[in-house]
């Protein structure tokens, strides 16, 4: 599933490409794709595409007018962007056609078909309205952070891809980013210390940061149907040795998710039964 970094490398490589561009038209093509009604979705017709950018996990293209189309990929979409003259398969769930005589896709293969798109008057409306702070942001101060992480008798995992609480990591930045803090992911919030929540909080956006830098070094100005991973430190890498110490990458599922983490430089062993490295 696409998560910060892929998503704002999606925008960055959008945007030399289409904006600027005045739409001809926009069809969503799966029943279920579409999730907004007001306003309709022909009100994006002749307007300008006046940019990209990404709020969360949602992808954004912002329209003349203060009109904003919000998708999210969910699991299994991709965007494509080329000729209009390509037929649209079974598997495009939503086009945007350009004045250029390109058009902008949504592509999702197989079923059930997930992603979704929603035509908003506004950035703080539809699904981006319950959403958490941004990690790339100033807002994002170890003030704000320890207030998030104040008290929360949940694991410290799924308080950092909760969207509500920090918007855009899932679950694959979450093990790298509790790896990048030396914390287990097992970890109530509430029994971190102030050493611990800073260095947490720094690595939230390093981490981040980091993975752009890696994605953009190896798209170059592609669009990508995978999401470029080979990189990653922990995630995926159960049973490999970590590349700080060599102990095997262990992995444990975690509300019901692939949680990945070196025993050793995370210190899981504080919280026997709760995790074992892998094999
Ligand atoms: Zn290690």
């Amino acid at each position: 599933m696409p998560e910060l970094p892929d998503l704002e490398i999606i925008a960055a490589v959008l945007a030399p490409r289409v904006v600027g561009r005045t739409i001809r038209g926009a069809e969503a093509r799966h029943p279920a794709f579409l999730q907004s009604t007001d306003p309709p979705l022909a009100r994006m017709e002749g307007r300008e595409l006046t940019g990209t950018g990404r709020r969360g996990k949602y992808l954004l293209f912002h329209l003349s007018g203060g009109l904003l189309f919000a998708v999210h990929l969910m699991r299994a979409g991709w965007v494509w962007h080329g000729p209009s003259r390509y037929d649209a398969t079974k598997s495009t769930v939503f086009r945007i056609a350009l004045d250029d005589g390109t058009d902008i896709r949504v592509i999702e293969a197989g079923f059930p078909k997930l992603s979704r798109g929603w035509l908003l008057t506004g950035p703080e409306e539809g699904p981006l309205a319950e959403l958490g702070v941004e990690p790339l942001d100033e807002g994002f101060t170890l003030e704000r952070f320890a207030g998030i992480v104040a008290g929360k008798r949940r694991q410290i995992k799924k308080l950092l891809v909760d969207q509500k609480l920090i918007a855009g990591i899932g679950n694959a930045y979450a093990d790298e980013i509790l790896f990048a803090a030396r914390i287990s992911p097992f970890r109530y919030a509430h029994t971190l210390g102030e050493g611990e929540i800073e260095r947490l909080w720094r690595a939230i956006p390093e981490v981040l940061r980091w993975a752009i830098a890696e994605i953009k070094a190896r798209v170059g100005d592609g669009l990508y149907q995978e999401e470029e991973r080979s990189f990653l430190r922990v995630h995926g890498r159960a049973g490999k040795p970590c590349p700080e110490c060599g102990t095997p990458i262990g992995e444990v599922l975690l509300g019901g998710q692939r949680t990945d983490f070196c025993p050793r430089c995370q210190h899981v062993d504080e919280f026997p039964g709760r995790a074992r490295g892998a094999g």
